[in-house]
């Protein structure tokens, strides 16, 4: 992926940038990476990139559909499909051409996806000094430990936590990240968290949007965004009802899954 992004051409899509936003857009600017299964790709998952990009000075942020989600039952939509809902969807805000964008990786090598696998191909992309933030809601970073080889995933890149309404998760619902690192340990047990990773550091890493660009990589970072209590079981669950969900899904996405009856 070429990394030189043009001035001009970014204030052409974006309209309204400000020179300190163009100036932070440059080639050593910070790339978001946003996994999820996409099952299906829901307006919540459009405002986490928006806003993470706008909080974090993000120049791009990466979507990256997984193959086989190895902590979860497998996705109702093919990889097939969940990549082209994806793509349907960012399709439609020209505005985030280039800016948004899909990494087809995970989903063409029918492998399981490991989140520290993907890190690792993007960072040998993207060279030793680009600041990586891998982009999460706080459920998912809730259940981090469980992750294949998660203390590695610290030195590939930083985390930028966004808050997510606790609907149907078991997730605090308040936006303290401290409170967050401390159920890790109800959520998943004691064990490695305490004897391998003290708490202390976990929170020592805990930082502000400005640290991103001061280190390729290491820091958790939380944001706000606007809270939207949508997920994709909530989507699946009104779509086997046969309830509407128009506004939930972008208008492409829902038109996809109509013609391939996909839920
Ligand atoms: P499912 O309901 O099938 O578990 P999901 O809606 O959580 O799906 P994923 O594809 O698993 O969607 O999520 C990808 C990423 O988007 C995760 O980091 C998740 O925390 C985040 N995310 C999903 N929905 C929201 C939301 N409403 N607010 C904030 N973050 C969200």
């Amino acid at each position: 992926m070429d990394e030189r992004v043009n001035a001009a051409s970014i204030e052409d899509k974006a309209g309204v940038m400000t020179q300190h936003e163009l100036a932070i857009m440059g080639s050593s600017s910070a790339i978001g990476i946003l996994g999820g299964t996409f099952d299906p790709i829901h307006i919540a998952h459009l405002r986490l990139a928006i806003e993470a990009r706008e909080a974090l000075s993000l120049a791009q942020v990466l979507f990256v559909p997984a193959g086989q989600p190895p902590l979860r039952k497998p996705p109702q939509a093919s990889a097939a499909q969940r990549l082209a809902m994806v793509t349907k969807a960012l399709s439609a805000m020209p505005e985030f051409t280039d800016i948004f964008l899909v990494d087809e990786a995970e989903v063409v090598t029918h492998m399981a996806s490991y989140t520290v696998k993907t890190l690792e191909r993007l960072r040998a992309q993207y060279g030793v000094r680009r600041p990586l933030v891998l982009l999460m809601g706080a459920d998912a970073f809730a259940k981090l430990p469980l992750w294949h080889r998660w203390q590695d995933l610290f030195g590939l890149a930083h985390i930028g936590v966004a808050t997510r309404p606790a609907a149907d998760t078991n997730v605090l619902s308040d936006n303290n990240l401290y409170t967050q690192v401390a159920a890790w340990q109800t959520n998943v047990g004691a064990g490695e968290t305490a004897t391998q990773w003290s708490m202390d550091s976990i929170i020592q890493r805990i930082g502000l949007p400005a640290d991103i660009s001061h280190a390729p990589a290491g820091r958790i970072v939380p944001f706000s965004i606007t809270p939207l209590a949508v997920s994709s079981t909530l989507i699946r669950q009104r779509l086997a009802a046969k309830h509407n969900v128009r506004h939930l899904v972008s208008d492409h996405v829902l038109d996809y899954i109509a013609t391939h009856s996909i839920y």
